[in-house]
């Protein structure tokens, strides 16, 4: 039986992962940080109904020493590294612990893997918010980065060290620089997220509007489910290597939001509100990947239409606030 270690695994990407990888037979490991509130954790397993199938394992990504232990612990064939402050807005209020478990952690476990599982294949959780400002108009694997955030540098620096590590000391490290990817479990503080849960409190007149900020920023929006199976696949290849995973479709806030209205049959421009205070210091504007390369060579292709992944999002929102949603877990 293959063994598998997870950062981040009570996270949205890292629930979808541990669902897949239990599904094809591999025992699953995943780092829990402690926290007082740990009745709460796990909500994103148990949704998924498999927080009873999973090890979990004591660690914090900056500790390397509980980290070397859940590694020596886990015995892993393959590492997966997701844990991150990941949330763009924060790394302005919290540039320093960004930089600590964002880009310093990943360095901090491929140190754990180097030293304690040499032969386990590494996933790295980059980003395309690493293109920020963006060179070119679709990107792809050859287009620079340009961080416009401490979230964005952070990734960037874990990005390069993946790629350092297998060059260095051929560790079989692989890094996906995933676009948005979203899902009935992402968290509430981004956009996507919240826009279906405002639908939701809306449709069930516990909420009148929603205060957003740049409607006219656009975004490569994957599903979580459809995006873990790429990670999966990099790992799977004789040889590591680095691949964009996009669907090749950009789509503004503003069309979210009308999307997600009409859903629930509303109109969004009565209910959406716009406010400086949600605007960033500085901005990516705009997002459009091309993953030419993870479909030629992993044969991976995103099943889930964007129309599908906001009405499974909003009916979640309305079975979790208690109204008539019919859930549909992708
Ligand atoms: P989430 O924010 O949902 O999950 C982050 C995870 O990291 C949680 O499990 C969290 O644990 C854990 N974590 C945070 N700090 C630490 C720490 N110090 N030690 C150990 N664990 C920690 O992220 P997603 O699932 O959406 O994303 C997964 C990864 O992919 C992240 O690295 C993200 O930056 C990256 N990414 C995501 C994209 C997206 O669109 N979703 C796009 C591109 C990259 P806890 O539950 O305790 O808070
Ligand atoms: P990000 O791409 O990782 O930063 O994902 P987010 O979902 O946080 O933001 C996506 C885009 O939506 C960014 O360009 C934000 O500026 C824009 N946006 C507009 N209004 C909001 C809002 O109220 N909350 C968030 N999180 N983003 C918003």
């Amino acid at each position: 039986m293959k063994s598998a270690l997870i950062t981040g695994i009570t996270g949205q990407d890292g629930a979808y992962l541990a669902r897949m990888l239990l599904g094809k037979g591999y025992r699953v490991h995943g780092l829990l940080r402690r926290s007082a509130s740990s009745d709460a954790i796990g909500e994103r397993l148990r949704w998924l109904g498999i927080e009873a199938d999973v090890v979990m394992l004591d660690a914090d990504l900056m500790d390397l020493s509980s980290i070397l232990r859940a590694v020596e612990m886990s015995r892993p064939d393959e590492v997966y590294n997701l844990a991150a402050q990941s949330f763009v807005k924060t790394s302005w209020t919290q540039p320093l612990l960004t930089g600590q478990v964002t880009g310093m952690g990943a360095a901090n476990m491929l140190e754990a893997v180097r030293i304690a599982a040499p032969r386990a294949r590494f996933y790295q959780a980059s980003s395309s918010e690493m293109y920020g400002k963006i060179q070119a108009p679709v990107q792809d694997e050859r287009t620079p980065f340009y961080p416009r955030s401490p979230y964005a540098a952070a990734k960037a620096f874990a990005h390069w060290m993946t790629v350092n590590y297998r060059e260095s000391f051929g560790l079989h490290a692989s890094s996906g620089i995933l676009f948005n990817h979203e899902s009935p479990l992402r968290g509430i503080e981004f956009v996507t997220r919240k826009i279906t849960d405002a639908v939701a409190r809306i449709r069930l007149g516990l909420a009148d509007h929603v205060v957003l900020g740049n409607l006219d920023a656009r975004r490569d929006w994957g599903h979580a489910a459809d995006y873990v199976e790429a990670m999966w696949l990099m790992l799977q290849q004789e040889h590591a290597d680095d691949y964009v995973v996009a669907t090749g479709r950009s789509t503004s806030v503003r069309e979210f939001c009308r999307l997600a209205f009409a859903h629930a049959g509303l109109d969004w421009e009565r209910h959406v509100r716009v406010d400086a205070a949600h605007l960033r210091p500085a901005e990516v504007d705009v997002l459009h990947g091309d993953a030419s390369k993870a479909r030629r060579a992993l044969r991976w292709a995103p099943r889930i239409t964007l129309e599908e992944m906001v009405a499974e999002m909003v009916e979640a929102d309305l079975e979790r606030l208690g109204g008539k949603g019919k859930r549909r877990v992708a």
